[in-house]
Protein backbone atom coordinates (compact mmCIF):
# COMPACT_ATOMS: atom_id res chain seq x y z
CA UNK A 1 0.00 0.00 0.00
CA UNK A 2 1.17 3.29 -0.81
CA UNK A 3 2.48 5.24 2.27
CA UNK A 4 1.66 9.04 1.24
CA UNK A 5 -2.51 10.36 0.44
CA UNK A 6 -4.21 13.26 -0.33
CA UNK A 7 -7.33 12.32 2.33
CA UNK A 8 -7.40 9.61 5.26
CA UNK A 9 -10.66 9.36 6.39
CA UNK A 10 -10.46 6.98 9.99
CA UNK A 11 -13.09 5.44 9.86
CA UNK A 12 -15.79 3.32 7.43
CA UNK A 13 -18.79 4.17 9.41
CA UNK A 14 -22.00 5.83 7.55
CA UNK A 15 -20.03 9.54 7.50
CA UNK A 16 -16.58 8.26 6.62
CA UNK A 17 -18.13 6.48 3.54
CA UNK A 18 -19.75 8.89 2.44
CA UNK A 19 -17.25 11.37 2.86
CA UNK A 20 -14.90 8.80 0.84
CA UNK A 21 -17.12 9.04 -2.07
CA UNK A 22 -17.55 12.49 -2.20
CA UNK A 23 -13.91 13.35 -2.00
CA UNK A 24 -12.95 10.40 -4.11
CA UNK A 25 -15.82 11.86 -6.92
CA UNK A 26 -13.57 15.31 -6.85
CA UNK A 27 -10.21 13.52 -7.83
CA UNK A 28 -8.44 13.22 -4.84
CA UNK A 29 -6.65 10.47 -3.71
CA UNK A 30 -8.39 8.75 -0.55
CA UNK A 31 -8.20 6.04 2.15
CA UNK A 32 -10.55 4.93 4.12
CA UNK A 33 -9.49 2.68 7.17
CA UNK A 34 -11.70 0.81 9.03
CA UNK A 35 -11.57 -1.37 12.24
CA UNK A 36 -13.70 -3.80 11.61
CA UNK A 37 -13.66 -6.48 9.13
CA UNK A 38 -16.58 -5.16 7.46
CA UNK A 39 -17.43 -1.52 6.79
CA UNK A 40 -20.46 0.46 8.18
CA UNK A 41 -21.44 -2.58 11.12
CA UNK A 42 -23.70 0.06 12.33
CA UNK A 43 -25.27 0.86 8.88
CA UNK A 44 -25.81 -3.28 9.11
CA UNK A 45 -27.53 -3.29 12.30
CA UNK A 46 -29.91 -0.07 11.58
CA UNK A 47 -33.40 0.54 12.21
CA UNK A 48 -33.41 -3.56 13.44
CA UNK A 49 -31.48 -4.49 10.26
CA UNK A 50 -34.38 -2.24 7.82
CA UNK A 51 -31.80 0.93 7.98
CA UNK A 52 -33.99 4.14 8.49
CA UNK A 53 -31.86 5.98 6.30
CA UNK A 54 -33.38 9.57 6.75
CA UNK A 55 -36.44 11.80 7.11
CA UNK A 56 -39.57 12.82 4.36
CA UNK A 57 -39.08 16.67 5.58
CA UNK A 58 -36.97 19.45 4.84
CA UNK A 59 -33.96 20.34 6.47
CA UNK A 60 -35.23 22.64 8.62
CA UNK A 61 -37.11 20.10 10.20
CA UNK A 62 -33.84 17.52 10.63
CA UNK A 63 -31.77 20.47 11.85
CA UNK A 64 -34.23 21.46 14.46
CA UNK A 65 -34.76 17.72 15.44
CA UNK A 66 -30.91 17.94 17.19
CA UNK A 67 -32.31 21.27 19.50
CA UNK A 68 -30.26 24.14 19.98
CA UNK A 69 -27.14 22.20 18.40
CA UNK A 70 -28.73 21.61 15.37
CA UNK A 71 -28.75 25.14 14.27
CA UNK A 72 -25.42 24.38 12.45
CA UNK A 73 -26.47 21.60 10.47
CA UNK A 74 -28.37 23.89 8.51
CA UNK A 75 -25.15 24.75 6.00
CA UNK A 76 -24.50 21.09 5.77
CA UNK A 77 -27.92 20.25 4.87
CA UNK A 78 -28.02 22.90 2.08
CA UNK A 79 -25.50 20.34 0.50
CA UNK A 80 -26.65 16.95 1.13
CA UNK A 81 -30.79 17.53 2.20
CA UNK A 82 -32.87 14.76 2.86
CA UNK A 83 -34.07 14.84 -0.72
CA UNK A 84 -30.76 14.69 -2.27
CA UNK A 85 -30.28 11.34 -0.37
CA UNK A 86 -32.67 9.46 -1.39
CA UNK A 87 -31.92 10.53 -4.99
CA UNK A 88 -28.08 9.41 -4.24
CA UNK A 89 -29.87 6.00 -3.62
CA UNK A 90 -31.56 5.56 -6.05
CA UNK A 91 -28.95 6.24 -8.60
CA UNK A 92 -27.53 3.46 -7.03
CA UNK A 93 -30.54 1.29 -7.29
CA UNK A 94 -31.57 1.37 -3.79
CA UNK A 95 -35.46 2.10 -4.36
CA UNK A 96 -36.39 3.54 -0.80
CA UNK A 97 -40.24 4.13 1.12
CA UNK A 98 -41.76 6.53 2.92
CA UNK A 99 -43.71 4.81 6.07
CA UNK A 100 -46.41 6.73 8.40
CA UNK A 101 -43.69 8.12 10.79
CA UNK A 102 -42.22 10.02 8.21
CA UNK A 103 -39.28 7.62 8.15
CA UNK A 104 -37.53 6.44 4.77
CA UNK A 105 -36.54 2.92 4.41
CA UNK A 106 -34.73 0.79 2.04
CA UNK A 107 -37.84 -0.36 -0.45
CA UNK A 108 -36.39 -4.06 0.10
CA UNK A 109 -36.00 -3.52 3.81
CA UNK A 110 -32.34 -4.46 4.15
CA UNK A 111 -29.56 -2.50 5.35
CA UNK A 112 -26.91 -4.29 3.57
CA UNK A 113 -28.43 -2.69 0.31
CA UNK A 114 -27.52 0.97 1.51
CA UNK A 115 -24.53 -0.27 2.89
CA UNK A 116 -23.16 -1.61 -0.25
CA UNK A 117 -24.78 1.40 -2.46
CA UNK A 118 -22.32 3.62 0.05
CA UNK A 119 -19.28 1.34 -0.36
CA UNK A 120 -20.00 1.03 -4.25
CA UNK A 121 -20.21 4.91 -4.80
CA UNK A 122 -16.97 5.16 -2.89
CA UNK A 123 -15.18 2.27 -5.10
CA UNK A 124 -16.81 3.70 -8.33
CA UNK A 125 -15.02 6.94 -7.78
CA UNK A 126 -11.86 5.14 -6.92
CA UNK A 127 -11.72 5.40 -3.17
CA UNK A 128 -9.29 3.04 -1.39
CA UNK A 129 -11.18 1.29 1.78
CA UNK A 130 -9.48 -1.44 4.09
CA UNK A 131 -11.34 -3.16 6.93
CA UNK A 132 -9.37 -4.73 9.68
CA UNK A 133 -7.33 -1.19 9.89
CA UNK A 134 -7.35 -0.05 13.19
CA UNK A 135 -5.85 3.15 13.71
CA UNK A 136 -4.17 3.89 16.66
CA UNK A 137 -3.42 7.79 16.48
CA UNK A 138 -3.45 10.55 14.38
CA UNK A 139 -1.20 13.99 14.59
CA UNK A 140 0.30 16.62 12.53
CA UNK A 141 3.60 16.10 10.91
CA UNK A 142 6.20 17.77 12.83
CA UNK A 143 7.00 20.33 10.44
CA UNK A 144 3.92 22.43 10.33
CA UNK A 145 1.11 22.39 7.61
CA UNK A 146 2.50 19.31 5.75
CA UNK A 147 -0.06 17.20 6.84
CA UNK A 148 -0.73 14.27 9.36
CA UNK A 149 0.75 11.24 10.19
CA UNK A 150 -1.66 8.36 10.96
CA UNK A 151 -0.90 5.01 12.75
CA UNK A 152 -2.72 2.02 11.49
CA UNK A 153 -2.52 -1.65 12.60
CA UNK A 154 -3.66 -4.12 9.59
CA UNK A 155 -4.81 -6.96 10.60
CA UNK A 156 -1.25 -9.63 10.97
CA UNK A 157 1.02 -6.93 9.82
CA UNK A 158 3.00 -4.94 11.77
CA UNK A 159 2.22 -0.96 12.42
CA UNK A 160 2.44 1.49 9.43
CA UNK A 161 2.97 5.24 9.36
CA UNK A 162 0.90 6.54 6.99
CA UNK A 163 0.89 10.34 5.86
CA UNK A 164 -1.57 12.69 4.25
CA UNK A 165 -2.52 16.34 3.50
CA UNK A 166 -5.97 16.03 5.12
CA UNK A 167 -7.42 13.82 7.60
CA UNK A 168 -11.20 13.27 8.26
CA UNK A 169 -11.72 11.70 11.84
CA UNK A 170 -15.08 9.77 11.61
CA UNK A 171 -14.96 7.19 14.61
CA UNK A 172 -18.71 7.49 16.01
CA UNK A 173 -19.32 7.50 19.37
CA UNK A 174 -19.14 5.38 22.20
CA UNK A 175 -22.39 3.43 22.16
CA UNK A 176 -22.88 -0.58 20.96
CA UNK A 177 -18.76 -0.92 21.65
CA UNK A 178 -18.96 -4.29 20.11
CA UNK A 179 -19.08 -2.21 16.68
CA UNK A 180 -15.44 -1.01 16.96
CA UNK A 181 -16.89 2.39 18.22
CA UNK A 182 -15.01 3.20 21.42
CA UNK A 183 -14.15 6.81 21.66
CA UNK A 184 -10.86 6.41 20.14
CA UNK A 185 -11.20 9.70 18.13
CA UNK A 186 -12.01 11.60 21.24
CA UNK A 187 -8.29 11.71 22.31
CA UNK A 188 -6.52 12.25 19.08
CA UNK A 189 -9.02 15.41 18.83
CA UNK A 190 -8.18 16.30 22.43
CA UNK A 191 -4.53 16.40 21.70
CA UNK A 192 -4.98 18.46 18.26
CA UNK A 193 -6.14 21.10 20.45
CA UNK A 194 -10.01 20.21 20.64
CA UNK A 195 -12.91 20.63 23.52
CA UNK A 196 -14.81 17.54 23.67
CA UNK A 197 -18.31 18.13 25.87
CA UNK A 198 -19.87 15.74 28.36
CA UNK A 199 -20.34 12.31 26.97
CA UNK A 200 -23.18 10.23 27.74
CA UNK A 201 -25.62 7.89 26.18
CA UNK A 202 -28.48 8.71 24.24
CA UNK A 203 -31.51 6.69 22.49
CA UNK A 204 -31.14 4.26 24.96
CA UNK A 205 -34.06 2.41 27.09
CA UNK A 206 -34.90 3.75 30.84
CA UNK A 207 -35.19 1.73 34.06
CA UNK A 208 -37.42 1.72 36.78
CA UNK A 209 -36.93 -0.25 40.12
CA UNK A 210 -40.87 0.05 40.28
CA UNK A 211 -42.26 -4.32 40.52
CA UNK A 212 -45.76 -2.52 38.98
CA UNK A 213 -43.86 -1.09 35.72
CA UNK A 214 -42.25 -4.44 35.36
CA UNK A 215 -45.39 -5.95 35.83
CA UNK A 216 -46.76 -4.28 32.47
CA UNK A 217 -44.01 -5.87 30.47
CA UNK A 218 -44.72 -6.34 26.85
CA UNK A 219 -47.03 -3.51 26.55
CA UNK A 220 -47.11 -0.94 23.82
CA UNK A 221 -48.56 1.98 23.08
CA UNK A 222 -49.12 3.21 19.79
CA UNK A 223 -49.69 6.66 20.89
CA UNK A 224 -48.53 7.93 24.23
CA UNK A 225 -46.64 11.83 25.10
CA UNK A 226 -43.82 11.32 27.60
CA UNK A 227 -41.61 13.57 29.73
CA UNK A 228 -38.87 13.78 31.85
CA UNK A 229 -39.20 14.90 35.21
CA UNK A 230 -36.66 16.06 36.75
CA UNK A 231 -35.47 17.81 39.72
CA UNK A 232 -33.32 20.73 40.33
CA UNK A 233 -31.06 21.48 43.23
CA UNK A 234 -33.80 23.92 44.52
CA UNK A 235 -36.56 21.27 44.60
CA UNK A 236 -38.29 22.74 41.13
CA UNK A 237 -38.29 20.77 37.99
CA UNK A 238 -35.33 21.41 35.91
CA UNK A 239 -35.83 23.34 32.79
CA UNK A 240 -34.43 20.26 30.15
CA UNK A 241 -34.39 20.55 26.04
CA UNK A 242 -36.23 18.08 24.10
CA UNK A 243 -37.83 16.81 27.05
CA UNK A 244 -40.86 15.21 25.70
CA UNK A 245 -41.92 12.99 23.10
CA UNK A 246 -45.15 11.58 21.61
CA UNK A 247 -45.01 8.17 19.46
CA UNK A 248 -44.27 4.92 20.86
CA UNK A 249 -43.95 3.83 24.29
CA UNK A 250 -42.81 0.18 25.16
CA UNK A 251 -43.31 -1.18 28.72
CA UNK A 252 -40.62 -3.60 29.53
CA UNK A 253 -39.49 -6.01 32.38
CA UNK A 254 -36.87 -3.54 33.39
CA UNK A 255 -38.89 -0.30 32.67
CA UNK A 256 -39.07 1.66 29.30
CA UNK A 257 -38.35 1.50 26.15
CA UNK A 258 -39.70 2.36 22.25
CA UNK A 259 -39.15 5.72 20.64
CA UNK A 260 -40.34 8.36 23.35
CA UNK A 261 -38.80 6.88 26.19
CA UNK A 262 -35.72 6.27 23.92
CA UNK A 263 -35.67 10.26 22.71
CA UNK A 264 -35.90 11.39 25.74
CA UNK A 265 -33.45 9.02 27.69
CA UNK A 266 -30.84 11.55 26.68
CA UNK A 267 -32.33 13.83 29.39
CA UNK A 268 -31.58 10.74 32.75
CA UNK A 269 -28.07 10.47 30.97
CA UNK A 270 -27.23 13.90 32.07
CA UNK A 271 -28.60 14.00 35.30
CA UNK A 272 -27.26 14.18 39.02
CA UNK A 273 -28.03 10.29 40.05
CA UNK A 274 -29.18 12.04 43.47
CA UNK A 275 -31.92 14.20 42.09
CA UNK A 276 -35.34 12.29 41.72
CA UNK A 277 -36.86 11.94 38.47
CA UNK A 278 -39.54 10.20 36.45
CA UNK A 279 -41.55 9.83 32.83
CA UNK A 280 -44.66 11.65 32.85
CA UNK A 281 -46.89 9.88 30.41
CA UNK A 282 -50.23 11.11 29.31
CA UNK A 283 -51.89 7.78 28.11
CA UNK A 284 -54.57 9.60 26.11
CA UNK A 285 -52.80 12.53 24.54
CA UNK A 286 -55.74 13.45 22.17
CA UNK A 287 -57.81 13.72 24.93
CA UNK A 288 -58.06 16.90 27.68
CA UNK A 289 -58.26 16.47 30.80
CA UNK A 290 -61.94 17.62 30.87
CA UNK A 291 -62.70 15.39 28.13
CA UNK A 292 -61.06 12.80 30.08
CA UNK A 293 -63.17 13.86 33.39
CA UNK A 294 -66.77 13.46 31.06
CA UNK A 295 -65.80 10.57 29.85
CA UNK A 296 -65.82 8.49 32.99
CA UNK A 297 -68.94 10.56 34.23
CA UNK A 298 -70.98 9.66 31.45
CA UNK A 299 -69.78 5.79 31.96
CA UNK A 300 -70.74 6.04 35.37
CA UNK A 301 -74.39 6.81 33.75
CA UNK A 302 -74.13 2.68 33.47
CA UNK A 303 -74.07 1.07 36.37
CA UNK A 304 -73.89 -2.62 34.84
CA UNK A 305 -69.98 -2.18 33.90
CA UNK A 306 -67.05 -2.62 35.34
CA UNK A 307 -64.72 0.30 35.79
CA UNK A 308 -62.00 -1.40 34.31
CA UNK A 309 -64.25 -2.83 31.18
CA UNK A 310 -64.69 1.19 30.75
CA UNK A 311 -61.25 1.85 30.62
CA UNK A 312 -60.08 -0.81 28.53
CA UNK A 313 -61.26 0.82 25.66
CA UNK A 314 -59.29 3.48 25.44
CA UNK A 315 -56.52 1.77 27.46
CA UNK A 316 -54.41 -1.65 27.60
CA UNK A 317 -56.42 -3.71 29.86
CA UNK A 318 -53.27 -4.43 31.88
CA UNK A 319 -52.74 -0.98 32.32
CA UNK A 320 -56.22 0.03 33.52
CA UNK A 321 -56.07 -2.86 36.29
CA UNK A 322 -52.62 -1.19 37.81
CA UNK A 323 -54.40 2.26 37.44
CA UNK A 324 -57.04 1.13 39.72
CA UNK A 325 -54.69 -1.03 42.08
CA UNK A 326 -52.15 1.84 42.50
CA UNK A 327 -55.83 4.12 43.69
CA UNK A 328 -56.28 1.17 46.20
CA UNK A 329 -59.37 0.04 43.71
CA UNK A 330 -59.65 -3.16 41.90
CA UNK A 331 -61.22 -4.51 38.34
CA UNK A 332 -64.38 -5.43 39.88
CA UNK A 333 -65.38 -2.24 41.18
CA UNK A 334 -68.48 -1.28 39.02
CA UNK A 335 -68.92 2.72 37.35
CA UNK A 336 -71.64 3.27 40.26
CA UNK A 337 -69.04 3.44 42.99
CA UNK A 338 -66.52 5.57 41.09
CA UNK A 339 -66.13 8.02 43.88
CA UNK A 340 -65.05 11.86 42.78
CA UNK A 341 -61.51 10.77 44.49
CA UNK A 342 -61.27 7.92 42.26
CA UNK A 343 -62.61 9.21 39.68
CA UNK A 344 -60.18 12.30 40.15
CA UNK A 345 -57.19 10.00 40.62
CA UNK A 346 -57.60 8.25 37.05
CA UNK A 347 -57.64 11.51 34.97
CA UNK A 348 -54.74 12.28 36.78
CA UNK A 349 -53.26 9.18 36.06
CA UNK A 350 -54.30 8.58 32.38
CA UNK A 351 -53.12 12.53 31.92
CA UNK A 352 -49.75 12.27 33.45
CA UNK A 353 -49.01 8.77 35.27
CA UNK A 354 -45.90 8.93 36.71
CA UNK A 355 -43.23 6.59 36.22
CA UNK A 356 -39.96 7.07 38.61
CA UNK A 357 -36.98 6.17 36.41
CA UNK A 358 -33.73 4.72 38.21
CA UNK A 359 -31.20 4.98 35.38
CA UNK A 360 -31.10 4.52 32.08
CA UNK A 361 -29.38 1.19 29.87
CA UNK A 362 -26.44 3.09 29.39
CA UNK A 363 -23.66 2.90 26.21
CA UNK A 364 -24.48 -1.31 26.07
CA UNK A 365 -27.92 -0.74 24.44
CA UNK A 366 -27.88 3.36 23.08
CA UNK A 367 -28.16 3.97 19.73
CA UNK A 368 -26.19 7.05 19.87
CA UNK A 369 -23.38 9.48 21.68
CA UNK A 370 -24.31 12.76 23.13
CA UNK A 371 -21.68 14.98 23.33
CA UNK A 372 -18.74 15.05 21.81
CA UNK A 373 -16.17 17.38 19.81
CA UNK A 374 -17.30 21.02 20.36
CA UNK A 375 -19.63 22.60 17.47
CA UNK A 376 -17.98 25.81 17.59
CA UNK A 377 -14.57 24.59 17.35
CA UNK A 378 -15.83 22.96 13.80
CA UNK A 379 -16.64 25.65 10.67
CA UNK A 380 -19.52 23.99 9.39
CA UNK A 381 -19.19 25.54 5.88
CA UNK A 382 -16.28 22.75 5.34
CA UNK A 383 -16.51 20.39 8.54
CA UNK A 384 -12.55 21.74 8.77
CA UNK A 385 -11.29 22.28 12.68
CA UNK A 386 -10.79 25.80 13.52
CA UNK A 387 -7.77 24.62 15.42
CA UNK A 388 -5.92 22.81 13.25
CA UNK A 389 -5.88 23.24 9.04
CA UNK A 390 -6.34 19.93 7.44
CA UNK A 391 -7.69 17.99 10.34
CA UNK A 392 -11.72 17.65 9.29
CA UNK A 393 -14.72 16.15 11.59
CA UNK A 394 -17.58 14.22 10.77
CA UNK A 395 -20.42 12.27 12.24
CA UNK A 396 -21.55 11.10 16.03
CA UNK A 397 -18.20 12.34 17.03
CA UNK A 398 -19.34 15.83 17.12
CA UNK A 399 -21.43 17.21 19.92
CA UNK A 400 -24.84 16.23 18.05
CA UNK A 401 -27.37 13.64 18.84
CA UNK A 402 -30.84 13.79 17.30
CA UNK A 403 -34.17 11.80 17.96
CA UNK A 404 -34.87 8.38 16.90
CA UNK A 405 -36.32 8.64 12.84
CA UNK A 406 -33.28 8.89 10.70
CA UNK A 407 -32.70 12.08 11.74
CA UNK A 408 -28.90 10.92 13.11
CA UNK A 409 -27.97 9.00 9.89
CA UNK A 410 -29.03 12.15 7.55
CA UNK A 411 -26.27 13.92 9.97
CA UNK A 412 -23.93 11.72 9.64
CA UNK A 413 -23.89 11.78 5.53
CA UNK A 414 -24.33 15.28 5.33
CA UNK A 415 -21.75 16.30 7.31
CA UNK A 416 -19.58 13.43 5.79
CA UNK A 417 -20.30 15.13 2.51
CA UNK A 418 -19.14 18.28 3.01
CA UNK A 419 -16.27 16.97 4.52
CA UNK A 420 -15.49 14.82 1.61
CA UNK A 421 -16.16 18.37 -0.54
CA UNK A 422 -13.29 20.39 1.44
CA UNK A 423 -11.12 17.42 2.98
C1 LIG B 1 -28.68 -0.45 17.12
C2 LIG B 1 -28.62 0.87 16.40
C3 LIG B 1 -29.60 1.19 15.48
C4 LIG B 1 -29.58 2.44 14.83
N1 LIG B 1 -30.55 2.72 13.91
C5 LIG B 1 -30.54 3.92 13.28
C6 LIG B 1 -31.48 4.21 12.26
O1 LIG B 1 -32.26 3.34 11.82
N2 LIG B 1 -31.46 5.47 11.71
C7 LIG B 1 -30.56 6.43 12.11
O2 LIG B 1 -30.61 7.56 11.62
N3 LIG B 1 -29.62 6.15 13.03
C8 LIG B 1 -29.57 4.92 13.60
N4 LIG B 1 -28.59 4.64 14.52
C9 LIG B 1 -27.54 5.65 14.77
C10 LIG B 1 -26.50 5.59 13.62
O3 LIG B 1 -26.04 4.27 13.49
C11 LIG B 1 -25.35 6.55 13.88
O4 LIG B 1 -25.88 7.85 14.04
C12 LIG B 1 -24.37 6.55 12.71
O5 LIG B 1 -23.89 5.25 12.49
C13 LIG B 1 -23.20 7.49 12.97
O6 LIG B 1 -22.34 7.40 11.87
P1 LIG B 1 -20.75 7.63 12.04
O7 LIG B 1 -20.17 7.33 10.71
O8 LIG B 1 -20.49 8.92 12.67
O9 LIG B 1 -20.30 6.53 13.08
P2 LIG B 1 -20.33 4.94 12.96
O10 LIG B 1 -21.36 4.50 11.98
O11 LIG B 1 -20.42 4.44 14.33
O12 LIG B 1 -18.93 4.60 12.31
C14 LIG B 1 -17.71 4.78 12.98
C15 LIG B 1 -16.75 3.77 12.43
O13 LIG B 1 -15.43 4.09 12.86
C16 LIG B 1 -14.76 2.89 13.09
N5 LIG B 1 -13.62 3.14 13.99
C17 LIG B 1 -13.67 3.57 15.28
N6 LIG B 1 -12.43 3.69 15.79
C18 LIG B 1 -11.58 3.32 14.78
C19 LIG B 1 -10.16 3.21 14.69
N7 LIG B 1 -9.36 3.47 15.74
N8 LIG B 1 -9.62 2.80 13.52
C20 LIG B 1 -10.41 2.49 12.45
N9 LIG B 1 -11.75 2.56 12.49
C21 LIG B 1 -12.33 2.98 13.65
C22 LIG B 1 -15.81 2.00 13.73
O14 LIG B 1 -15.47 0.64 13.65
C23 LIG B 1 -17.04 2.36 12.92
O15 LIG B 1 -17.23 1.50 11.83
C24 LIG B 1 -28.56 3.38 15.14
C25 LIG B 1 -27.56 3.03 16.04
C26 LIG B 1 -27.57 1.79 16.65
C27 LIG B 1 -26.45 1.44 17.60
Amino acid sequence: MQTRWEVIIVGGGAAGLWAAGTAAARGKRVLVLEKNNKAGVKILMSGGTRCNITHNCDSRKIAEAFGKNGRVLLSVLSRLSPQDVVRQMELEGVATKIEETGKIFPASDRAIDVRDAVVRRLAREGASLVTGAAVQFVRPLPVENTGFEVAVQIQGQPQTILTCDSVVITTGGLSYSGCGTNGDGYPWAREMGHTITALRPALTPLVSSEAWVHELSGITLDDAEVSARIMGDDGKQAKIERSSSRGGLLWTHFGCSGPTAMNVSRCFSDRDPKSPASLSVDLLPDVSREACEQWLLDAAKDSNRTIANVLSQRIPKRIASTLLAVLGSNNDIHTSELSKKLRNGLVERLKALNVPIHGTRGYPKAEVTAGGVSLNEVNFQDMQSRKMPGLFFAGEILDLDGPIGGFNFQAAWSTGHTAGLYA
